[in-house]
């Protein structure tokens, strides 16, 4: 190696471990378009103070907003050649590298409940209260919400005319894997940024555990009707577990439990939208946990056709889903497909829950 490869060989391997340890846009290569959108609002001068940033996985929608929080408070941030403004940040001085720690108290993260997957009204209070003090240091003060869409009705509501007009030297980024549900009028606050990534579900998706266990089931049991049985009331069980924390969680922040000498009509209406935000979001989750079942069989279909393995939603469940794929034919599989697409438009009717999830689950093939 001449001297000339050999410095151009160290300068491109220190580049290399600074990046691993130190992100910044320049590392998120298959965002150029997103990062493009968000460089070209510094470089005018035009910082929104809402950005939705929407993709199909949690993880990327994260490091984006970690990226942006970083950028706006760096110490030292790549600036541009043209305006000068800061488009990019070092991810080595000490703010960045706070940040990307999650201890600068200036970055606010608000993210669901872990057991109710809700983002509930107390939450989004306890942040606005701190909305209008003061930053610690950095720049600007940064408020993250992660899982955006788990707003319930309330909790958006109370979020509303934050979003509207924050205070000065604040901006506020709703992350989500899912912006339809979120309202129309938070949307129509926000400057929306789509990320490219493709979609993947990962080992944390919610439901998840609940996944694995039904490839255990079919690989331990014969495939008879026993196994079915299993799986049915496995999947039963999970509903009936994300009830009770929907149902705990949603009541513990209803006005019922506050106040105690409410008047019998407002006590009545105060009980009918709780039950009413509980079926709502009970509701959302059971089609989560079926879109899950969809996408797994989707996986079985596709390796059916011996289709590129980079196409799975479930990479880690390959093997499983490889395994019941080397069983079946193309046809049935697809036949699965349909099977639980029938299942997610009959639970949105007011079909017996139970007896829905039964009939499908004996009809798919495995
Ligand atoms: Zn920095």
């Amino acid at each position: 190696m001449n001297l000339e490869a050999k410095q151009r060989f160290s300068l491109n391997l220190d580049r290399s471990l600074r990046y691993r340890s130190h992100m910044a846009f320049a590392d998120l290569p298959n965002e150029e378009a997103a990062v493009e959108i968000f460089q070209e609002s510094l470089n005018r001068d035009r910082l929104a103070h809402a950005y939705l940033i929407a993709s199909s996985s949690t993880a990327s929608v994260e490091s984006f907003a970690l990226e942006i929080a970083k950028t706006l408070n760096c110490e030292t941030p790549l600036r541009s050649s043209e305006t000068e403004a800061g488009i990019d940040s070092c991810g080595s001085c000490v703010t960045c590298r706070q940040i990307a720690a999650y201890q600068q108290a200036d970055v606010t993260w608000i993210r669901p409940e872990s057991k109710s997957r809700i983002i509930t009204i107390a939450q989004i209070r306890a942040v606005l209260e701190t909305v209008h003090l003061k930053a610690h240091g950095a720049a600007h003060k940064i408020f993250i919400v992660v899982g955006a869409e788990r707003m319930n009705l309330q909790a958006s509501n109370a979020f509303l005319k934050t979003l509207e007009e924050p205070p000065a030297g604040s901006v506020i980024l709703l992350l989500t894997t899912d912006p339809h549900r979120l309202l129309d009028t938070i949307l129509s606050r926000c400057l929306r940024i789509s990320l490219s990534t493709a979609r993947r579900i990962s080992p944390e998706s919610d439901g998840y555990e609940w996944l694995t266990r039904l490839c255990e089931r079919i690989q331990h049991q014969r495939r008879g009707a026993g196994t079915r049985y299993h799986i049915l009331s496995d999947m039963l069980e999970c509903l009936t577990e994300r009830k009770t924390v929907i149902e705990e969680t949603l009541s513990a922040s209803s006005p019922l439990e506050i106040h105690d000498d409410l008047e019998p009509k407002l006590r009545d209406r105060y009980k009918q939208e709780l039950a009413a935000s509980i079926e709502a979001e009970y509701r959302k989750q059971r089609a989560d946990l079926v879109g899950l079942l969809q996408w797994f069989l989707r996986d079985i279909w596709l390796q059916t056709l011996k289709a590129n393995q980079a196409l799975l939603q479930l990479p880690d469940l390959a093997p499983q889903t490889g395994e019941i794929a080397s069983r079946i034919k193309p046809a049935a599989a697809l036949k699965n497909l349909n099977i639980a697409d029938g299942l997610q438009r009959q639970l949105n009717t007011n079909v017996q829950e139970a007896l829905a999830i039964e009939v499908a689950l004996l009809k798919i093939a495995l």
